[in-house]
């Protein structure tokens, strides 16, 4: 039997790619349920081409448009945040990928755990703020719950087998992204097309500008935490540009693994939907003799200080990783509409964590208020510090 597949954020890098995986497999997968933001047009494509049961779009302007497009085909149509939530429950999707980017994948990814599903999780913002909260969901079925990002799908296969208890620490690995040789003089004046310029990964806008800063590699540390059940102090990070080597493990007995494969998210992204199988594959192979070296790095804190703002709010737990990611996200959309520059991300950040309220064990709603606040908040920064042009 085919596994059903619910597929939120369809159209975005990793919906797109998933759909692309997915269509190598045409006996293996049935499409249940698609969802976008905005893309109407996007969404009403793949539909056709797909045949889903239900498709719902994010923004509730789009909806006459997308039932038009899908009149006579027999697909249920609808629209709006809550819609998507309810899919995520109600689908008889077997799993659930959960592609959305941002704060926006929480409430669906909550839903599609408490109806029993299982979770291919990309969105990793969902773990930043919720981490503690879906670990008590999940409590006793955490393997319904695999990683697609690189790093962790890289972790989660080297410890296939291995106890909890033999895990002295695991390393991540990052590319250091398009300003990794910029010298820090030089980044004020850095621009979003700049800052867009992955030297080895394509993905979307906002993962791209969060590499770029680095806080990409701060959000997976907070990640790991979670999916992992690791303590801040065994997560560590490491530069290394070729972006081959997808992360380490180091066991209690002096051993390491590690996860290796080409920069393609398509591999782990399959690895996911096939688990605990390996289905075989044409996707482009590593070919080592193109890599005569592997280089690694610590990384420079005081250049990407959100690395370390990101261990900050781990350390301190509670609201605070929430309270990061918000800031984040309306600081990285004010560097991308050129209202802020690059430098001044991590200030946002910055002020938005000192300011807000801390709540130490926050439950959903105490979450909801402080993405909220943070959002006013950091909001309020920027129009006090606005680029001058
Ligand atoms: P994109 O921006 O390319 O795609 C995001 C998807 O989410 C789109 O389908 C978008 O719809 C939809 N979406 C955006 N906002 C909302 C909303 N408010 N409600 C409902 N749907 C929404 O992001 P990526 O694919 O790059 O990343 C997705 C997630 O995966 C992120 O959390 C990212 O950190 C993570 N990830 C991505 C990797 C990559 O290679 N891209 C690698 C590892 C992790 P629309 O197109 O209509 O706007």
């Amino acid at each position: 039997m085919p596994v059903n597949l619910a597929i939120l954020g369809s159209t975005g890098s990793i919906g797109t790619q998933s759909l692309d995986v997915i269509s190598r497999y045409p006996d293996r997968f049935r499409i249940s349920v698609l969802t976008a933001g905005d893309n109407v047009d996007l969404l009403a494509e793949q539909a056709l081409r797909f045949n889903p049961d239900s498709v719902v779009i994010g923004n509730k302007k789009h909806y006459q448009d997308l039932k038009k497009k899908l009149n006579g085909t027999g697909i249920k149509v609808s629209s709006g945040e809550d819609a998507i939530e309810q899919v995520a429950a109600e689908s008889p999707a077997d799993m659930v990928l959960i592609a959305i980017v941002g704060y926006s994948g929480l409430r669906p990814t909550i839903a599609a755990i408490r109806s029993g599903k299982k979770i291919a999780l990309a969105n990793k913002e969902t773990l930043v703020v919720g981490g503690a909260l879906i670990r008590n969901i999940l409590k006793g079925s955490e393997n319904r719950l695999i990683p697609v990002d690189s790093e962790h799908s890289a972790i989660f296969q080297c410890l296939a087998g291995e106890k909890s208890l033999s895990v002295e620490k695991i390393t991540l690995t990052a590319s250091g992204g398009p300003f990794l040789n910029i010298p820090v003089e030089m980044l004020r004046e850095a621009t979003p097309e700049d800052a867009l310029r992955h030297p080895n990964w394509s993905m979307g806008d906002k993962i791209t500008i969060d590499s770029a800063t680095m806080m990409n590699k701060g959000l997976e540390v907070i990640e790991a935490r979670w999916l992992f059940n690791l303590e801040p102090e065994q997560i560590k990070v490491i530069i290394h540009p070729q972006s081959i080597i997808h992360s380490f493990v180091h066991f209690t007995d002096g051993s390491v693994k590690a996860q290796l494969g080409i920069p393609d998210m398509r591999i782990p992204i399959l690895y996911a939907l096939s688990y605990p199988e390996r289905f075989r594959s044409d996707l482009p192979r590593l070919d080592l003799s193109k890599y005569p070296s592997f280089t690694f790095n610590e990384p420079d804190n005081d250049k990407f200080r959100s690395l370390a703002l990101a261990y900050k709010a781990l350390d301190r737990g509670g609201n605070l990783p929430c309270i990061l990611n918000a800031a984040n996200e309306v600081a990285v959309s004010a560097f991308l509409s050129e209202k802020i520059g690059f430098m001044q991300i991590p200030d946002v950040v910055e002020y938005t964590m000192e300011k807000d309220h801390f709540i130490a064990d926050p439950g959903l709603e105490d979450l909801e208020f402080s993405d909220m606040q943070s959002r006013v908040t950091s909001g309020e920064y920027i129009n006090k510090h606005v680029k001058e042009k």
